[in-house]
């Protein structure tokens, strides 16, 4: 009998629908793909990077973002459960911004022998060449810099036109493990910068750098640092391998987990990056690209719950439509469980789609989740 009433149960939470469709809450997609062109703006023609030095720098980003480095291994000890990975990935876009093919690289001659930090290697109009649409593109320019200097990131709320990275042509790449810059780690650096991360000990002495797991430290280390040195009363030690700090390209190998975090919100809806995630310059399909599209447009996605129905946990999954990638969600800051009668009884902070929910507290029936400050984002479920 008890099986009967539990086929019954299943049938009948078949029959309501556990499905509706919702707009996404916390866009960030696992897997972000930037669309990027590389503008190589040269003197000598001698001196113009090869196609095989893009694509190194290239994959030097997507072996960086995504915890694929083997030094990942030197970590410290204490850090080891801060690593974070991003899941950001990079590649050369497909199409110019009228449409025409394009293999992402464009390369320009100019009159200047050696350009500085003031931004005029973004403006044709000064011998340098003008920005790709920030909507559709990362730009990354390549030129002589002073030598002192690497490479340079512009920041949030720059203008459109200075929205990018700048490195040093001599940095550029990341086949050289000769040098001390020579892995493409100045490009992971400043695209760390792009995403608005800032120095790891935050521009000042004992600076902040807005990020709650990296420690305080006094400033900048250079070259290669061997073991623990503290400063600032931190008590792990400065995370002088982190990305953000400015030691040797071999010596650096680590993002934490909320830079990370920090990095993806500008992927989230309304946020800079968002539009990047729809991957407009890696379809070679001859369409022009709309420099103020806005994913305000997003397609809709569909939000379930599962197991159907459920009895100690639940998982929360978005099936949907369209679109792969760019419109899948990996989780919510805050969802909320309703019962019946539509009261809140719980909270969850920052959920990870696909991770386990404890319901085994909860009494017999119906209840809905969603996640709050989202209009109609939610699944409802059946607890036995
Ligand atoms: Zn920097």
């Amino acid at each position: 009998m008890r099986r009967i009433i539990r086929g019954l149960f299943i049938l009948f939470s078949l029959f309501i629908s556990l499905t509706i469709w919702a707009q996404p809450g916390w866009r960030t997609a696992p897997d972000i793909t930037i669309p990027v062109v590389v503008h190589l703006v040269y003197h000598d023609a001698a001196s113009i990077p090869s196609t095989a030095s893009v694509q190194a720098q290239i994959d030097a980003l997507n072996r960086d973002f995504n915890a694929l480095n083997s030094d990942l291994a030197m970590v410290p000890e204490v850090y080891k459960n801060r690593v974070g990975n991003a899941h950001i990935k990079f590649a050369l876009a497909k199409k110019d911004p009228s449409g025409k093919s394009s293999n992402g690289i464009v390369q320009k001659q100019t009159s200047i022998r050696i350009f500085s930090n003031d931004n005029r290697v973004k403006y044709s109009s000064r011998g340098g060449d003008d920005a790709w649409p920030r909507e559709h593109y990362l730009n990354i320019w390549v030129c002589d810099l002073l030598s002192a200097l690497k490479g340079y990131s512009s920041e949030i709320g720059d203008a459109a036109e200075l929205d990018g990275i700048v490195i040093n042509r001599l940095v550029f790449g990341g086949n050289n493990a000769s040098t001390d810059h020579g892995l493409g780690r100045i490009a992971v650096h400043e695209v760390g910068h792009w995403l608005g991360l800032k120095h790891i000990w935050g521009d000042a002495n004992c600076g902040d750098d807005g990020i709650d797991d990296t420690p305080p430290q006094q400033g900048y280390h250079i070259g290669c640092v061997q073991g623990t040195v503290f400063s600032c009363s931190n008590t792990t030690g400065d995370m002088y391998m982190n990305y953000m700090d400015r030691t040797n390209d071999a010596c650096m190998n680590m993002f934490t987990l909320d830079q990370v975090a920090k990095m993806r919100s500008l992927f989230a809806v309304s946020a800079l990056r968002n539009s990047l995630l729809a991957g407009e310059a890696l379809a070679d399909d001859g369409q022009a690209l709309d420099p103020n599209w806005k994913r305000a447009d997003a397609p809709a996605i569909q939000l379930v719950c599962y197991p159907v129905p459920a009895n100690t946990e639940i998982r929360l999954q978005v099936t949907g439509s369209s679109a792969g990638s760019k419109t899948l969600v990996t989780g919510f800051r805050e969802l909320v469980i309703y019962n019946s009668s539509g009261q809140p009884i719980r909270k969850l902070l920052n959920y990870v789609m696909g991770s386990s929910i404890n319901v085994a507290g909860l009494s017999r029936g119906q209840y809905f989740i969603k996640a709050s400050g989202e209009v109609l984002v939610g699944a409802r479920f059946l607890k036995l």
